[in-house]
């Protein structure tokens, strides 16, 4: 008889997700950039000319927050969403394995 264990697929999605958890940083969220005006009448964006401005914009508690990113964190940051995103992603996947063992009621 055949031992229950694990998929080769479902170790796949560990290893990866484990390699991601190994590496350094990770945030929740989307990345958005916006383009605003700072308020000072001499400044090039008062002639249409942006400032742009980098957030990473997250639902906590029913609420949108909207996290601005000085810009010595911008490249970190996209790299720590982007990783969030590819493990949140396995996690799910693996999530699926045991929802699918609870609907046919067999571990
Ligand atoms: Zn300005």
């Amino acid at each position: 008889m055949k031992k229950p264990g694990k998929s080769w697929q479902e170790s796949a999605w560990r290893r990866r997700a484990l390699g991601l958890l190994r590496q350094d940083g990770l945030m929740r969220g989307n990345v958005s950039v916006r383009r605003r005006v700072c308020g000072k009448s001499t400044c090039h964006c008062a002639q249409g000319e942006r400032h742009e401005a980098m957030y990473v914009v997250y639902r906590e508690a029913g609420r949108t927050v909207q996290l601005y990113v000085p810009k010595e964190f911008e490249q970190r940051v996209r790299r720590w969403v982007k990783r969030y995103g590819e493990a949140r992603e396995l996690l799910d996947k693996l999530s699926g394995v045991y929802e699918a063992k609870v609907r046919r009621r067999r571990d």
